[in-house]
């Protein structure tokens, strides 16, 4: 299949945050030139560098014909779509969408960094990451499995889909 391999990562913790994660899921699979080809399952992760109530977290792997930063526009769409609220930073979202990896691609522009600030840093990004694929590996990081046991204090719950 033509494209690149891109990792989004999806967290809400407002409105139901499990059902809008599972909505942001159904919304990355109308994405134009795009396929959603796997996803991890759902995870409940204390706040981190965050305000608010326990997050639910997942992350997609799609193969896409979109650019990076035309990928970039269209999660910000679907944020917007789903109703966020931009009151600031680090303040509790309906739906953010962060794209964690495209293909083996490092980018550090104004409007996108990739691979995503700080990911090997969050079990509830590496989590779902490694459950997609255990052997992944991200420019400048390596082998990402080798970064998990360092977030082995952080709260993360594996949960049901409904
Ligand atoms: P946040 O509110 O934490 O989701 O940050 C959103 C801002 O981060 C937007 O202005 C994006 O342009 C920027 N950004 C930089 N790199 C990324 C990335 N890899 N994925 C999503 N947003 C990014």
């Amino acid at each position: 299949m033509p494209g690149e391999s891109a990792f989004v990562g999806i967290g809400s913790n407002l409105d139901d945050p499990r059902g809008q994660v599972l909505r942001g899921l159904r919304a990355l699979e109308t994405l134009p030139r795009s396929t959603l080809l796997r996803r991890s399952p759902l995870y409940r992760s204390a706040p981190v560098d965050a305000d608010g109530p326990d997050f639910v977290n997942a992350v997609a792997l799609l193969r896409t014909g979109l650019t990076a930063l035309e990928l970039l526009a269209a999660l910000q769409a679907i944020e917007q779509r789903h109703g966020r609220v931009r009151s600031g930073h680090h303040a509790p979202r309906t739906l953010d969408l962060d794209l964690l990896l495209y293909g083996t691609q490092s980018i550090d522009g104004p409007a996108l960094r990739v691979p995503h600030p700080r990911l090997q840093q969050r079990a509830f990004v590496l989590r779902p990451l490694l459950d997609i694929d255990p052997t992944l590996t991200a420019p400048g990081l390596g082998s990402l499995a080798g970064w998990l046991d360092a977030t082995r204090e952080q709260r993360l719950q594996r949960i049901e889909d409904s």
